[in-house]
């Protein structure tokens, strides 16, 4: 059924500008791939023409198979007097390979005498005629009108004409963007409408939260007669940051009772929230509206079954329709749901009958407490069902380990030393590495080799630290999540310890064990 209102995700270009926030063309990939499986419409993948890495990606995205969403690659109209098809720019959105190209324009007539030093004619010209040689390359093209709220109400003629410029080049959709993030529910809608009002298409709008009214506005286009939300996860971007999908999605969806993504990914959110926290390695934000921690946390003390009743009366929705779960009371059955569900899609048969499950939860349950997190840990988290599945010994055991640290002139050396037995068989090995966690992995890998051989294909490929906030535990502890590869497939592992070089040999001990494991481990795993 064709969705009521279309979701655009820019989280991997306009998100990615925002604050603290890089994202490695694996990353990427990883959040593309996530995003399509939850279902939004479209994916911005990036803006081929203003880096290498983003045109990196869409090279490595024309191997992958995207079975929801469209991938789109942003960029701008043409220079001011040259040609589309010679514009260098533009000849990047056709390289890209995507079936959906999004170029940005301006509306407002300030940009164009001041900021592009050209004539209000030649801007049309360079709207129109860059869209018609995007379709005309068979290009879906979505058209980014810069600044439509601030053009327009500098000169609502100029603004409508450029939108109309834009709509006879072949343009599939006209955005709204509110490019500063100044305006207001109330003109927003007022200028939806007058738009809708004199364009023949469809009309998108793009929000930015610099007066923390992204979602807002974005819903009072809307209301007006939208028919695209563009946004990012979380809420990422420039300054403040865009539109929030995580918060405009369920209020499409519960609120406004509007289709938009598939209705069961809803249930999905929170956790869809927190995986792309953790690729980004940005601390989640417990206030978040809908997938927050504290979105539906209640400061309790009063009989158990008094609070439950009493929380239904303070709660708008059931926390579990967004994935989300009350925080005095976790959701004994949510608990093993979620780990049903995780274990199938990591390819193990556990039904909520399998005598094992309880030990799972109460073993997740404890270490969550501990400060780990295993939405973006399944290599992990496979191991932990798997331990609890098959009483089987571990492959190897790391006995012993010693990490120093010598400074020589400039430079500075770290040295591991690691102690492991496989079987009844012991090796003890010693590496050098630029930093201890470094050290640590070269001579755990070579104490390894020798016994799987395997092994050598492995390698490790990211490294994220993140100080796990210290109100939950006693001390602060650091988490470590490591991603490894072989090659064919990646996975990632994780470790907690008040020590951070503890927590990295937990995730590297994962990381090895599950490249040795991993052919009973369903493929997708990341
Ligand atoms: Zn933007």
């Amino acid at each position: 059924m064709a969705p009521d209102i279309e979701i655009y995700d820019t989280t991997l270009r306009d998100g990615s500008q925002g604050h603290g926030v890089s994202f490695s063309v694996a990353d990427k990939l990883k959040i593309a791939e996530r995003l399509d499986r939850f279902g939004v419409h479209y994916i911005e993948g990036g803006w081929p023409g203003s880096n290498p890495k983003d045109i990196e990606f869409f090279e490595e995205a024309k191997r992958r198979r995207f079975t929801q969403a469209k991938l789109a690659a942003f960029g701008s109209t043409r220079r001011k007097e040259v040609r589309a098809e010679h514009d260098d720019q533009v000849r990047l959105l056709i390289d890209a390979a995507t079936p959906v190209v999004t170029i940005f324009g301006k509306t407002w007539l300030l940009h164009v005498r001041e900021v592009l030093q050209t004539t209000p004619e030649e801007n049309l010209a360079m709207i129109e005629e860059t869209v018609r040689f995007l379709t005309q390359q068979g290009r879906l093209v979505v058209y980014d009108a810069e600044h439509a709220f601030d053009g327009y109400k500098d000169d609502p003629a100029y603004a409508l004409a450029s939108w109309q410029a834009a709509e006879r080049g072949g343009a599939d959709i006209v955005v709204l963007c509110d490019t500063n993030g100044g305006s207001v529910p109330a003109e927003i809608a007022e200028i939806t409408r007058a738009a809708r009002a004199r364009l023949g298409g469809r009309i998108g709008i793009h929000t930015h939260d610099d007066i923390g009214l992204g979602v807002a506005n974005a819903l009072a286009a809307v209301d007006a007669g939208a028919t695209q939300v563009q946004g990012t996860i979380n809420g990422f971007g420039e300054r403040t940051g865009n539109c929030n999908l995580t918060t405009l999605i369920p209020n499409l969806a519960i609120k406004l009772k509007l289709r938009s993504v598939p209705a069961e990914s809803i249930a999905l959110l929170k956790e869809l929230s927190q995986f792309v926290d953790e690729v980004a390695n940005v601390r989640p934000n417990p206030r978040q509206p809908w997938v927050g921690s504290a979105a539906f946390s209640h400061k309790g003390g009063t009989h158990v079954n008094a609070v439950q009743k009493l929380l239904r009366s303070y709660e708008h929705i059931d926390p579990a329709l967004v994935g989300n779960s009350r925080q005095v009371l976790i959701s004994e059955l949510a608990g093993r749901s979620n780990i049903i569900m995780k274990a199938k899609e990591l390819g193990f048969d556990v039904t909520k009958d399998t005598p094992e499950l309880s030990a799972m939860l109460t073993r997740v349950k404890a270490l969550e407490h501990e400060g780990y997190e295993f939405e973006a840990a399944d290599g992990s988290l496979a191991l932990l069902i798997r331990r609890a599945l098959k009483e089987e010994p571990t492959p190897f055991r790391v006995d012993a380990y010693h990490v120093s640290m010598r400074s020589q002139g400039k430079a500075s050396i770290c040295e591991a030393t690691v102690k492991v037995r496989v079987g009844n068989e012991h090796a003890h090995t010693v590496a050098d590495g630029d930093g201890p966690v470094n050290a640590l992995d070269g001579a755990l890998r070579s104490a390894l080799v020798r016994f799987y051989p395997d092994l050598q294909t492995v390698r490790l490929t990211d490294y994220k630290v993140r100080i796990v906030d210290s109100s939950v535990g006693t001390a602060a502890r650091t988490r470590v999540l490591i991603e490894s590869s072989d090659g064919t497939s990646s996975w990632t592992t994780i470790g907690v310890n008040e020590n951070i070089i503890e927590a990295s040999l937990q995730a590297l001990v994962d990381s090895l064990e599950y490249g040795l494991l991993k052919k009973e481990f369903a493929a997708h795993v990341v």
